[in-house]
C-alpha cells in the first residue's frame, strides 16, 4: 500500500534527475567561493528573480534570519505578521541570535497585513522605543492556507517601507506557488522587495536548500551573516545540483498541485462533520476543521493513518492536507475515499 504522505510538501524526495544531478556535480570549496554549481545555482536565482545576487543557505529558516540579520542591527525593531512563519516557527531566531525585537501586526485571513496596521506599528524616534528597520511579509501564506499575496499589494508596502525608510523582506518559502497560481513571472512578486527567501526543499522537491536573493551589497553582508551563523559549507554543490534541477524542471508543474488541492478540498465539502472553504484554496495547501464531536482530530488523524494516508493537526480541531510533487489525481480520491470512511 503506498503511504500517501499530505502532512507537508517538506516530505518530498529529490527526483531520479536530482539524484544524477548531484552524482554528477563539479565541486569545489565554496566558503572559498570555489564551487562552480553553486554559483551556477546563486547566479541562476538571482535571474529568475530579477535580483542582482543571491545565495545558497541550508535552509528556509536559515534563509529569513541572515535576511533580517544583515537588514537589522541589535535592538531593531522587525514588523512582521503575527501568523508569518517567522514569528511562530523559527524558534524565536531573529531576537535570541540577533536580538531583533519583532512586533507583530495580526495578518488577515487573506495573508496581508492592514497598510494601517503597518503604519501604525512604524516607531516615531523617541529613546522610550526601538528603531523600526524591517517589514516582512510571507509569500504564499502558510499559516493563512497558502493564500498568496498580489504584485500590488506587495508594492503598496514596499512603497510605504521606502517612503519611511525602512527595508522590505519577502519570505517566499512558496513563492513558486503564488506566480504559478497568478500566472505572472515570479519577478513580478519580488520586484519591490530588498530582499527574499524561497525554498528548493518543498514543492521544488530538492532534498535541501533555500536560496536567499537581493543586492549586491546585500549579498556581500549576508554572507558574512551566513558563516557567523555556522551556514558556510563546503562543497555544497551537492545540494545545488538538484536546486538547478529544481529550478529548471519543477516549478510550472506546481499547478498540478494546486488542481489536486483544490479537488482535495471540494471533495472534503462533500464529507458530514468536516469543514472547509474551498473558495479559498488558492495553492497547495488546505485547511479544515473537524466539527459536530462524532469523531476529534486526533481519532481523524490516526484514522486516517491506519489507512495509509497521513495529515498534520494544527489545533484542536483543525488539520491541514498539502498535495506536492509524488501525488497523483488518483491519491486525492484515495484520501478522500478514507476521509469519509474515518468520519463514520
Ligand atoms: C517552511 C517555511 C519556512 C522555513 O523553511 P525550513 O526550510 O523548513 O527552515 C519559512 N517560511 C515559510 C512560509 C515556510 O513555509
Amino acid at each position: 500500500m503506498k503511504t500517501i504522505d499530505l502532512r507537508s510538501d517538506t516530505v518530498t524526495l529529490p527526483t531520479a534527475a536530482m539524484r544524477e544531478a548531484i552524482s554528477n556535480a563539479e565541486l569545489g570549496d565554496d566558503v572559498f567561493g570555489e564551487d562552480p554549481t553553486t554559483i551556477r545555482l546563486e547566479k541562476m536565482a538571482a535571474e529568475r528573480m530579477g535580483k542582482e545576487a543571491a545565495m545558497l543557505v541550508a535552509s528556509g529558516t536559515m534563509g529569513n534570519l541572515v535576511c533580517v540579520l544583515t537588514h537589522c542591527g541589535r535592538g531593531d525593531e522587525a514588523i512582521l505578521g503575527d501568523q508569518s512563519h517567522t514569528f511562530l516557527y523559527e524558534a524565536g531566531g531573529i531576537a535570541t541570535l540577533g536580538g531583533v525585537h519583532p512586533h507583530t501586526v495580526a495578518n488577515q485571513p487573506d495573508g496581508t497585513l492592514r497598510i494601517e496596521d503597518i503604519e501604525g506599528a512604524i516607531r516615531v524616534d523617541n529613546v522610550h522605543f526601538p528603531r523600526t528597520r524591517l517589514i516582512c511579509l510571507e509569500n504564499t501564506h502558510n499559516r493563512c492556507g497558502g493564500a498568496v499575496l498580489s504584485p500590488e499589494y506587495i508594492e503598496q508596502v514596499a512603497a510605504l517601507a521606502h517612503d519611511r525608510g525602512l527595508v522590505l523582506h519577502l519570505d517566499g518559502a512558496r513563492v513558486f506557488n503564488a506566480a504559478v497560481a497568478l500566472g505572472v513571472d515570479v519577478k513580478e512578486l519580488v520586484w519591490h522587495a530588498d530582499s527574499v527567501s524561497f525554498c528548493l526543499s518543498k514543492g521544488l522537491s530538492a532534498p535541501v536548500g533555500s536560496v536567499v536573493c537581493g543586492s549586491k551589497e546585500f549579498a556581500a553582508e549576508a554572507r558574512r551573516i551566513r558563516k557567523s551563523v555556522g551556514g558556510g559549507m563546503r562543497q555544497c554543490g551537492i545540494i545545488a545540483a538538484a536546486g538547478i534541477e529544481a529550478l529548471d524542471n519543477m516549478t510550472a508543474r506546481l499547478a498540478d498541485d494546486h488542481a489536486n488541492a483544490k479537488r482535495l478540498a471540494e471533495g472534503i465539502a462533500e464529507i458530514g462533520g468536516l469543514a472547509v472553504e474551498p473558495q479559498r484554496v488558492q495553492t497547495n495547501i488546505v485547511f479544515f476543521d473537524v466539527v459536530g464531536g462524532a469523531v476529534t482530530a486526533e481519532q481523524l488523524v490516526a484514522r486516517l493513518g491506519d489507512s495509509g494516508v497521513r495529515i498534520l493537526q494544527l489545533g484542536p480541531a483543525r488539520v491541514r492536507a498539502v498535495t506536492h510533487y509524488g501525488i497523483e489525481a488518483e491519491d486525492i480520491e484515495t484520501a478522500l475515499d478514507a476521509l469519509g470512511k474515518a468520519m463514520c
